[in-house]
């Protein structure tokens, strides 16, 4: 078999770039997909019971209009539903609403004087050195009581690596300091100063969970572009063919990869010995996502809760989305139920014990006053990626100045969360259109612009 374009991963980067060369009038492509679905981390899953699971919180900021015409079109403008970002901290047995800083106020006096003291230490010792590593970033932001008290083990909980082993160029690296006079007022005047707003309101498919959107796009550049069950096994890069773990070849003129950069490497025969060693010291996380459904009806205060984050050690979890209230459609129509799914992140530096992790967050969630009783629960579900989160690690940029040009000598392309591993850009809206711009480059021959520039692309939020 061959191609002109070949691509490798059915996850929204790959679909985008399928879905851009379709655009254009290109047909000579083919996407392989190793699994027997497509979409990648953004699939969805049901249970025996009848839940409906994303791989974690899946919620759609979009930074693109091209992306936000794709999603209309894919499910039509009645397949979606809109809420508000209601998401809260749960610290010290009670609610904090996001962000964090500006709602100290909720805290125990204590801890809110340690999280105030901290900010006016960063007032009066302003520091105008470059933040080294993210840990740097924190406490330059918000200072050490902040710091301390929520940055340090939630994001510990999240990435999974401490933050000093972390880059600062992922948040943009310019830091804004606490706005002290902000964070003051609201104390004393006892203000609410919450990040959610009419303004900020986000969608979710109605029928599917995000997977739906994916399953849609793929029907869009039609099905017979797109080959299930089909893992490559190995790339002769000189040759520009590919074989399948099932001994087929194919024959390429350009190669777009999405899968994860540091296998993808391994696999190529032609390429330096030192590309795919340098790519192995790119660092990741893993996901487990644990859904939990529940019979009856959520309390009162999850009634519009999105998500909410956990920085407190009792819990395996550092996120947990009322995931009923995105969609009813997320739970079995037979009934009267609810659910709730939670994130728990894993690497070398924090390993997590799968065999209890059910357990562990059924207890978690008793703890942390979100369920009443484990008698409550009528379904359960585990699914752990190896490849969650593409961590921003101080030598990631190093890594990628060589690894991806060294690529495309040979008219290979890697792309995607973690076909590239720039967590700054690696939602399911970066991801699209990093596979759409590398498709109109190879036929236009237009710059890419999100994988390149981040921070131009995040900048055109909302536009
Ligand atoms: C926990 C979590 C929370 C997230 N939350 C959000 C969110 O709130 N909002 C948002 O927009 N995005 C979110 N995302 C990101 C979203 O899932 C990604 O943007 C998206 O899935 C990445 O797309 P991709 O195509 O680059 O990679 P992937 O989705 O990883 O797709 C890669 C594909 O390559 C395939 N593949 C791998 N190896 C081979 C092989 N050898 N041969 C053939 N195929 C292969 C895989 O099976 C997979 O289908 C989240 C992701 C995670 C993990």
């Amino acid at each position: 078999m061959k191609h002109k374009y070949v691509i490798i991963g059915s996850g929204p980067t790959g679909l985008g770039a399928a879905y851009r060369l379709k655009e254009l009038g290109i047909t000579d492509f083919i996407v392989l997909e190793k699994e027997d679905r497509i979409g990648g981390l953004a699939k969805s899953f049901v249970d025996e019971k009848g839940f409906l699971w994303d791989v974690g919180g899946h919620v759609q900021f979009s930074h693109y209009s091209y992306f936000d015409n794709l999603m209309r079109q894919a499910l039509g403008e009645d397949g979606w539903l809109t809420h508000q970002r209601e998401s809260w901290v749960w610290i010290e047995d009670r609610f904090v609403p996001y962000p964090f800083q500006n709602n100290i106020k909720y805290l125990k006096p204590e801890t809110m004087w340690k999280c105030l003291e901290g900010i006016i230490q960063n007032y009066k010792f302003p520091s105008n050195r470059k933040p080294a590593n993210f840990r740097e970033w924190i406490l330059q932001t918000f200072g050490p009581g902040l710091a301390e008290t929520f940055m340090f083990p939630y994001n510990f909980k999240v990435w999974a690596y401490p933050a000093d082993e972390m880059n600062a160029v992922w948040v943009g690296e310019r830091v804004a300091v606490t706005d002290l006079a902000r964070v003051t007022k609201n104390i004393i005047f006892n203000q609410e100063d919450y990040s959610w707003g009419p303004n900020s309101t986000f969608q979710f498919p109605k029928f599917g969970g995000t997977g739906g959107i994916w399953e849609a796009v793929g029907n869009l550049v039609g099905r017979e572009y797109i080959k299930l069950n089909a893992a490559v096994n190995s790339v002769n890069a000189p040759a520009k063919k590919l074989t399948l773990t099932n001994g087929e070849e194919i024959e390429y003129e350009h190669l777009l990869n999405t899968m994860p950069v540091d296998i993808f490497t391994r696999l190529v025969d032609g390429l330096d010995s030192s590309v795919a060693e340098k790519a192995q010291g790119l660092k990741h996380s893993s996901t487990n996502v644990v859904g939990i459904g529940l019979k009856g009806k959520p309390k009162k205060s999850l009634e519009t809760m999105c998500w909410m984050y956990f920085p407190e050690a009792n819990s395996p979890y550092y996120r947990v989305t009322v995931f009923s209230n995105y969609s009813p459609n997320n739970v079995p129509a037979d009934g009267e139920y609810w659910s709730l799914m939670t994130e728990t992140s894993e690497s070398t530096a924090k390993p997590v014990n799968r065999e209890t992790l059910i357990q562990d967050t059924i207890k978690a969630l008793i703890d942390d006053q979100l369920i009443e009783s484990a008698d409550d629960v009528v379904s359960t579900f585990h699914v752990a990626f190896e490849y969650g989160y593409p961590t921003p690690s101080v030598e990631r940029d190093g890594i990628l100045k060589e690894v991806l040009p060294a690529l495309e000598p040979f008219n290979i392309y890697s792309r995607g969360r973690f076909g590239a591993w720039k967590y700054e850009v690696s939602n399911q809206d970066h991801s699209l259109m990093q596979g759409v711009e590398w498709a109109t480059r190879m036929v236009t021959n237009v710059p890419e612009l999100t994988l390149f520039f981040p921070e131009t692309a995040n900048a055109m939020w909302g536009k």
